[in-house]
């Protein structure tokens, strides 16, 4: 089994080093091979997707990515930019389905912005389509309008679009995750403003007869963003299109205590699969050694699970991030009176001391 390992910039080569040494303390038959991606690699090779680090990536079977991007790479041309690294590894390898479980660890119900009660057991998982929506389609740029409320001024466009086969694929993915859970999917819209969401909505509605021990119920966005912060627990399976989850992911990270607790995995028909800690290269923290490491770690359990099939490794990992949070382990953005601060290393020697 073959990894890619991509651990990019900022606090991303802090994390994957934490993850890779759980890995490696597995002691399972794998190929890990390291390449830059992101502003790394345009600072080695002028891109940020090189095209060795994309041949790489497509011929493992899992890529274990870190995270990309940083202020001063903000004034480059667009396809140069960081963050286009992961735009094109998921075009390239077609990762249209992308999971996000919010989690909130029993631990550390005190972390969240929302009242214990609210949070306490939260276990949701959001399902956003990767590949298509407002963030590929085209026509996009900009222009000096012809029309609308100012003609003759210079105006920006993009284009959001969603084929039928697209929604179907991610709604098929959605039930059967739900299939493995509380049997529940929430499809988020926006059906009632927007044409491609009337079509989403039509689609997955159709989708879900074929799964009638499945409850599917439809939210637009704005509610569902509402319906987040007001009763978490509400929701099994979110499933939504690429803009809608992007937002509301983020909103569902910081129901958990940290986006530095929660994993993610992009996958493509074949379940090749992109694994990754759902928050950024925070470049306000890199380099000072207390991220915290364990979105990253339980990321790399995702990949056993999903991509290496290897379920009890995987079970070894999330056991192993149970039990350091068990000893009070809390890296600073977790962190609450009575439990004691470590920083990135330490957390990460502390799981592998904690797989059993
Ligand atoms: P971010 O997720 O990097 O940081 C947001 C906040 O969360 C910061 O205060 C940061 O310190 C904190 N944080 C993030 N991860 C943490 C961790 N593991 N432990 C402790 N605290 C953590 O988002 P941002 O600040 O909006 O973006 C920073 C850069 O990252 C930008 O260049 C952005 O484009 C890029 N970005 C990359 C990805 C990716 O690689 N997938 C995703 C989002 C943002």
């Amino acid at each position: 089994m073959k990894i890619a390992v991509l651990p990019g910039d900022g606090i991303g080569t802090e994390i994957v080093a934490e993850a890779l040494k759980v890995l490696k303390a597995l002691e399972l038959d794998l190929t890990l091979e390291t390449a830059l991606v992101g502003g790394a690699a345009f600072e080695a090779h002028g891109h940020p997707l090189p095209g060795s680090t994309l041949k790489l990536a497509m011929e493992s079977d899992a890529v274990l990515f870190g995270a990309v991007g940083d202020w001063k790479y903000d004034k480059l041309d667009r396809p140069l930019r960081p963050e286009q690294a992961i735009l094109g590894l998921r075009k390239n390898m077609g990762l249209f389905a992308n999971f996000r479980p919010a989690i909130c660890y029993k631990q550390l119900t005190d972390a969240s912005s929302l009242k214990p009660e609210l949070v306490a057991g939260l276990d949701i998982l959001i399902i956003r389509e990767l590949t298509g929506d407002i963030y590929f389609g085209q026509p996009r740029g900009r222009r000096i309008a012809t029309d609308g409320h100012f003609p003759g001024s210079e105006e920006a466009f993009d284009t959001m679009r969603y084929s039928r086969p697209e929604i179907e694929r991610i709604a098929h993915v959605a039930f059967q995750a739900a299939q493995k859970r509380d049997k529940r999917v929430t499809s988020v819209d926006k059906a009632n403003v927007l044409e491609t969401f009337q079509l989403w909505k039509d689609v997955v509605s159709e989708i879900g007869l074929q799964y009638p021990d499945v409850a599917l119920d439809h939210m637009y966005v704005d509610n569902a963003a509402m319906q987040l912060v007001k009763a978490p627990k509400k929701f099994d399976v979110v499933v939504t299109g690429n803009m809608f989850g992007d937002i509301l992911s983020d909103a569902a990270a910081m129901l958990t205590g940290s986006i530095g607790m929660l994993p993610s995995a992009s996958l493509n028909a074949k379940n090749q699969g992109l694994y990754e800690p759902s928050h950024g290269s925070a470049p306000d923290i890199a380099g000072k050694g207390v991220a915290n490491p364990l979105a990253t770690i339980l990321s790399a359990a995702m990949m056993l699970r999903f991509s290496l099939n290897q379920p009890e490794a995987a079970a070894r990992i999330e056991r192993a991030v149970d039990a350091v949070l068990n000893q009070g382990l809390r890296t600073p953005d977790i962190y609450s009176d009575g439990t004691t601060k470590v920083g990135t290393r330490e957390m990460g020697d502390a799981v592998v001391k904690a797989l059993d």
